[in-house]
């Protein structure tokens, strides 16, 4: 397997206030950066969060009583 290194490049996908994205094009990771937070996806990973976090602004599922019906406690 060639994704497997020990220094992923990082080339900056989008950078805002809050988060950024970087992609490694050796391997096509992405890199989801929050805070102190560092996530390390496959694009597909990454790609279906993006159509999850997009439907929100959609407006699927904002603003109604399913969104308070779904949370569960762990
Ligand atoms: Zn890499």
């Amino acid at each position: 397997m060639m994704n497997q290194h020990d220094t992923c490049k990082t080339l900056t996908v989008v950078q805002s206030e809050y988060c950024s994205v970087t992609r490694c094009p050796d391997c096509g990771m992405y890199h989801l950066h929050v805070g102190p937070l560092s996530l390390r996806l496959r694009e597909e990973v990454f790609t279906s969060i993006c159509a999850a976090l997009s439907s929100i602004h959609r407006g699927h599922y904002g603003h109604n009583e399913h969104l308070n019906m779904s949370v569960r406690s762990h």
